[in-house]
């Protein structure tokens, strides 16, 4: 097979795409189209007819027009950094991909309303420093920023470290605008902060990672910028003790917690073993270290003290103060600068690429209610244990999610470890906690099956329903979210 060989498939349907969104914007040879066939976690990989790399709202209209005609599957794309196999084809199914990347356009900013409208193909990072180039915040905030877009945010409900104050994607969100499966187009941009007319289609299409149509566009929420930050890394006493400091802090900053980041110890030795040249926080090692964000856009917060502190910090200081000597608290490192600001949330975001590159592992994205959190970490990190796993655990403990790894214990080849085993005892214990087996990425391809076995069945049954009523013949993203009948 040489660079140039067709993907595969029907030329007639590739000559057509072709007319709609250009010659250039077809990709059909396995050498243009290899890197959008892969997902981030290299797990998925499959074929297309091509790929397709519509220009505006109604390219990609008549594109999902030209494939559902031809009944041939629609795979939609944006930066591909989701985690769980959602954005390339099923293996087998003739598919086109739709990639949304040359929709990188910010529509509009209105900076009375505050409010922004994007192209589902804009970066992350890019709607961020445009939000702030005009003193706004855009406050969603995760590793992939660089290169995920807001189309797949809100097809994920992406989540991160700033949820505890703003919410996942789908809150920051005022309106969509989306090519439904039959090719008609969606336009609900009014930016509108109440709007009660009827179901509320947005609220569908959101974390629905493409099974319901295409977003093009979408209205967001923006918030004032910080003037004070104040940036901690912390040694809790145990997890109990840092869900009390959380609500302590809340307290006590009028609910100013942006970040509230769990951190222990065997995290942060994996990171500093893959990028060394970060370093550990504290000198002593944390078991439950925590990486503790406060801002405030309050003038008086920004205040410079007698020595030289601004208030935030000063306040966020006195108040772990208290929380040591009640012993809540074991020891802190507070961000003097930008940099060492910097370097807490380089080390945080390098998690997920340092678990990836040290070894195989199995990598779970469940939540629970806070107070579960505690009796769920302590037992399972214990029953692991015993089967040989090494438990690589971070997570956005202020909203309850954890980011539970299961790696091989030191000694213990990955191969023989009984990796069912522990998943039955990892979903019993959350299912009787009340946890979700799901936090923040999605189910995609990869959590098909715990979505079937573990899922109310009238939800699923209501699930497919919708499914049937918009997508009658299956073309849009077929084989994801949800699992067979
Ligand atoms: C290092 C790293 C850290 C991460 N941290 C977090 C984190 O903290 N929190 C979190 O929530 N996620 C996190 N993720 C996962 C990932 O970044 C998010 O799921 C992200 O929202 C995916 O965006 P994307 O543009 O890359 O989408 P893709 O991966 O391209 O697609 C994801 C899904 O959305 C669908 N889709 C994409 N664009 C559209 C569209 N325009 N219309 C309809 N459907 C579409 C795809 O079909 C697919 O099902 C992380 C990933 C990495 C690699």
């Amino acid at each position: 097979m040489t660079a140039d060989t067709p993907i595969k498939g029907p030329t007639s349907i590739v000559n057509a795409l072709r007319e709609v969104v250009g010659e250039a914007n077809v990709l059909t040879s396995l050498n243009e189209a290899a890197a959008y066939l892969t997902d981030w976690t290299r797990q998925f990989s499959s074929e297309a007819l091509a790929v397709v790399r519509p220009g505006s709202t109604d390219e990609v209209a008549e594109v999902v027009r030209i494939c559902s005609a031809h009944n041939i599957a629609v795979v939609p794309q944006g930066g591909r950094t989701g985690l769980c196999g959602g954005g390339v084809p099923v293996a087998g199914d003739p598919s086109v991909i739709v990639s949304l990347t040359r929709m990188n356009a910010i529509r509009s900013l209105d900076e009375t309303g505050r409010t922004v409208v994007a192209e589902a193909g804009v970066v992350l990072e890019t709607l961020q420093d445009a939000a702030l180039t005009n003193g706004l915040i855009f406050p969603l905030m995760f590793g992939a920023k660089g290169s995920c877009t807001i189309g797949g945010n809100l097809s994920t409900n992406a989540g991160g470290s700033n949820v505890v104050r703003y919410g996942t994607t789908r809150e920051l969100c005022l309106g969509i605008e989306a090519v439904m499966p039959d090719g008609s187009v969606i336009n609900a941009l009014t930016g509108l902060r109440k709007d009660n007319t009827g179901y509320d289609l947005k609220d569908l299409l959101i974390g629905a990672e493409g099974t319901l149509g295409i977003i093009t566009a979408a209205v967001f929420k923006l918030f004032p910028a910080p003037s004070a930050r104040a940036t901690v890394f912390l040694s809790a006493a145990s997890l109990e003790s840092a869900i009390a400091v959380l609500n302590r802090l809340q307290d006590h900053t009028g609910g100013g917690v942006e970040a509230f980041e769990y951190m222990p110890q065997p995290a942060v030795d994996v990171i500093r073993k893959v990028f060394p040249d970060i370093r550990s926080p504290l000198e002593n090692p944390a078991e439950t270290g925590i990486l503790v964000e406060v801002a405030s856009s309050r003038p008086a917060d920004a205040e410079e003290m007698e020595d030289g502190s601004i208030r935030l910090n000063s306040d966020v200081m006195e108040l772990l103060a208290d929380c040591m000597e009640e012993g809540l608290v074991l020891d802190v490192m507070v961000a003097q600068s930008e940099q060492q600001r910097n370097d807490l949330w380089r080390m945080r975001e390098s998690i997920l690429e340092a678990i990836t590159e040290s070894g195989p592992a199995y990598h779970l994205d469940i939540s629970l209610p806070l107070a579960q959190i505690a009796p769920y970490v302590n037992e399972m990190d214990a029953q692991m244990a015993q089967l040989g796993f090494q438990p690589l655990t971070v997570g956005h403990l202020g909203d309850g999610n954890l980011h539970y790894a299961l790696s091989a214990a030191e000694g213990r080849v990955w191969e023989e470890l009984p990796l069912e085993g522990a998943k039955q005892k990892v979903f019993a214990l959350l299912t009787r906690l009340n946890g979700s087996f799901s936090a923040e990425h999605g189910i995609g391809q990869s959590k098909l099956p715990v979505m079937a076995a573990l899922k109310e069945q009238t939800q699923l049954a209501a699930m497919h329903a919708i499914k049937r009523a918009l997508d009658p013949s299956n073309t849009m993203n077929p084989g994801k979210l949800l699992p067979p009948v």
